[in-house]
């Protein structure tokens, strides 16, 4: 396929106010492809240039698209840069640039996806002294022979994301219709992408294989999985009765989570969100070199932990071990200790599907007689009255709560299920849980706030079920200055004219944008409301769910680490606020 008929289908995406006119179109697309081409149709439709654990990443900055647009259309450099701040977007810049270029370039139409790829590759390997010029000069000469409606996405492409508004699941849906005809196939193809995070190789294997591989789909080392997710209830007494008989009570720990693959002395670490964290923790990785087994793997929350005292560090302590420098002075000064509570594969037998208690005991053969990994402490118990004594001794030893796991459930990757239910101190009480949410609008500033330009937040949570960001809350207070600049410099990049796709809302910011970054917040309470549509009852006049008295949390509240589907969901909020009545909001 031409890149300039894959632009000619992003042109189009962009301008669907649906989510099923979305999904016709992606697919009409994916029909036309190549078998070689569907992977890296996919990596550019999601704007990556590889799956996040690969560690492929453009190394581009704005000001060097900014230097190949005027290379390339013989604007000057100011004008360029002028026009990018006042689009607020790089692509609609280049798309005008190329309409108005004064240099005769030649327009050949005629790259194909694959050329764009893998040029964007080379600009992404290039790195050492004279790097910059060159990925300047590649990407100019891409931009000089392409249309202007190419350069729109070509533009856009190295900065991260075409801004197409499509979610993963979205794109599941479009390749299930493009290659099977219907969409029932997407939970299949689903479970296959949670099994290994990459949607280009899954779209890959359906179209040369046929759904066949894709029910044959198999963990694999070195392909992170999607990691499985707690539901919370309030009391011991739920989490019980849910559990329907004897569970496992483990502690919880609060530090953070590493995915371990190990086959012979090969060794990688990927964090929460599938990042080859490796380099940043030798100490685990040389725990994990120690293990006898061929292949493995596993998962655990990695924190640091004084074993003089047998103290815990909290969050705050532990943290401080994510970072790229100074790693061998830290784990000196921190050293890591990780609590392991899962297995998932081992020794060449995938134990995804197999039930809790046997992964757990395979779990405990594998790390025993490590000094640095221990298993998650735990209890087995049926009594709700033990399981709140364990609850009260874990938080009173400094942790966060505790993790009720299902013996017979098997590892659900990439969901949050009810097999895993989380108990966490802050449940008592108030809403003292907070919520993590997508932002969808903004409003400009007044009075003191004008000179920020920036006056407050319209949010959203994500329903999972119908991929769409519903809204939730305003959110006009609990910003520190920095964060109001911080915002606003973020959100002016991604405003859009229209209400994106995926956005549900009868609220009407002063500015919409593309659901891209997520905010952590408290609140007083969830209340029912008809302002919101989040869990609104599918007729139109329906109540939602709204926050009261909502807030920015801390100054953390930005969330680089979360991207919009992980953000908190619509069935969360709706057990958050089940879980308030029984418990009362005041305490
Ligand atoms: P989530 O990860 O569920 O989206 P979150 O980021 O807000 O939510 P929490 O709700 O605090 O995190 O809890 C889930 C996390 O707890 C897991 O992702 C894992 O990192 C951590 N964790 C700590 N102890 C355990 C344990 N014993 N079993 C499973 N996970 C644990």
């Amino acid at each position: 396929m031409l890149f300039a008929d894959a632009a000619g289908y992003y042109e189009r995406l962009e301008a669907v106010p649906s989510r099923l006119k979305m999904i016709d179109i992606l697919a009409e697309m994916f029909r036309g492809l190549e078998p070689e081409e569907v992977a890296p149709a996919i990596y550019m439709t999601q704007g990556i240039l590889l799956p996040p654990f690969e560690g492929r990443e453009f190394g581009v900055a704005e000001k060097l698209v900014e230097e190949a647009l005027a290379l390339s259309t013989g604007h000057d450099k100011r004008a360029v840069e002028e026009l990018y701040i006042r689009k607020g977007d790089m692509g609609l810049a280049a798309e005008e640039l190329k309409r108005s270029t004064r240099l005769k370039g030649i327009v050949r139409n005629s790259y194909g996806i694959r050329e764009i790829y893998s040029m964007m590759m080379k600009i992404a390997e290039a790195g050492g002294p004279g790097s910059k010029d060159q990925k300047i000069k590649m990407l100019a000469n891409m931009i000089s022979a392409a249309s202007p409606l190419e350069a729109k996405f070509i533009a856009r492409y190295p900065l991260g994301a075409l801004r197409l508004g499509v979610g993963d699941s979205t794109i599941l849906e479009a390749l299930a219709l493009a290659y099977t005809g219907s969409r029932e196939a997407k939970p299949e193809l689903e479970r296959a992408y949670n099994t290994c995070s990459d949607l280009g190789l899954v779209g890959a294997r359906l179209k040369k294989e046929g759904m066949r591989a894709i029910t044959d789909f198999r963990i694999t080392l070195f392909k992170p999985v999607r990691p499985a997710l707690a539901e919370r209830l309030a009391t011991a007494e739920e989490i019980m009765e849910r559990m329907g008989g004897e569970a496992a009570v483990e502690q919880k720990y609060d530090g953070f989570r590493i995915q371990i693959h190990k086959k012979g002395g090969e060794i990688r670490l990927y964090s929460r969100r599938l990042e080859d964290t490796t380099a940043m923790f030798p100490d685990i990785v040389d725990a994990v070199r120690r293990i006898r087994a061929e292949s493995a793997i596993f998962e655990g929350e990695a924190l640091a932990y004084n074993e003089e005292t047998s103290e815990y560090l909290p969050f705050q302590e532990t943290i401080q071990r994510k970072r790229k420098h100074g790693i061998a002075e830290k784990r000196e000064e921190l050293p890591l200790h990780l609590f392991a509570f899962d297995l998932l594969y081992l020794n060449g037998m995938d134990y995804l599907s197999e039930p809790y208690e046997k992964r757990r005991d395979a779990l405990e053969a594998l790390v025993m007689g490590s000094e640095v990994i221990e298993p998650t402490r735990r209890i087995l118990t049926g009594s709700p009255k033990e399981l709140e004594r364990f609850f009260e001794t874990s938080v009173s030893d400094g942790l966060e709560g505790i993790m009720v796991k299902d013996l017979k459930a098997p590892y659900v990757a990439g969901a949050r299920k009810f097999s895993w239910i989380k108990l966490k101190r802050s449940y008592r009480g108030a809403l003292t849980d907070t919520l993590d949410l997508v932002i969808v609008g903004f409003y400009s500033g007044r009075g003191s706030r004008a000179e920020f330009g920036f006056g407050g937040l319209l949010c959203a949570v994500y329903n999972r079920k119908r991929d769409m960001f519903e809204t939730v809350s305003r959110i006009g207070t609990g910003f520190t200055e920095a964060q109001m600049t911080e915002l606003h410099r973020k959100l002016e990049r991604i405003k859009r004219g229209l209400k994106p796709a995926r956005v549900d809302s009868v609220v009407e910011p002063r500015f919409w944008v593309a659901p891209k970054y997520v905010v952590t917040v408290n609140a007083d309470e969830i209340t029912r409301s008809p302002m919101h549509t989040c869990g609104r009852s599918t007729d139109k006049e329906g109540i939602g769910y709204a926050l009261r008295f909502p807030r920015l949390y801390g100054d953390e509240a930005i969330r680089p680490d979360k991207g919009p589907e992980e953000a908190t969901t619509t069935e969360e909020v709706i057990e958050m606020f089940r879980m308030q009545r029984k418990v009362g909001v005041k305490e």
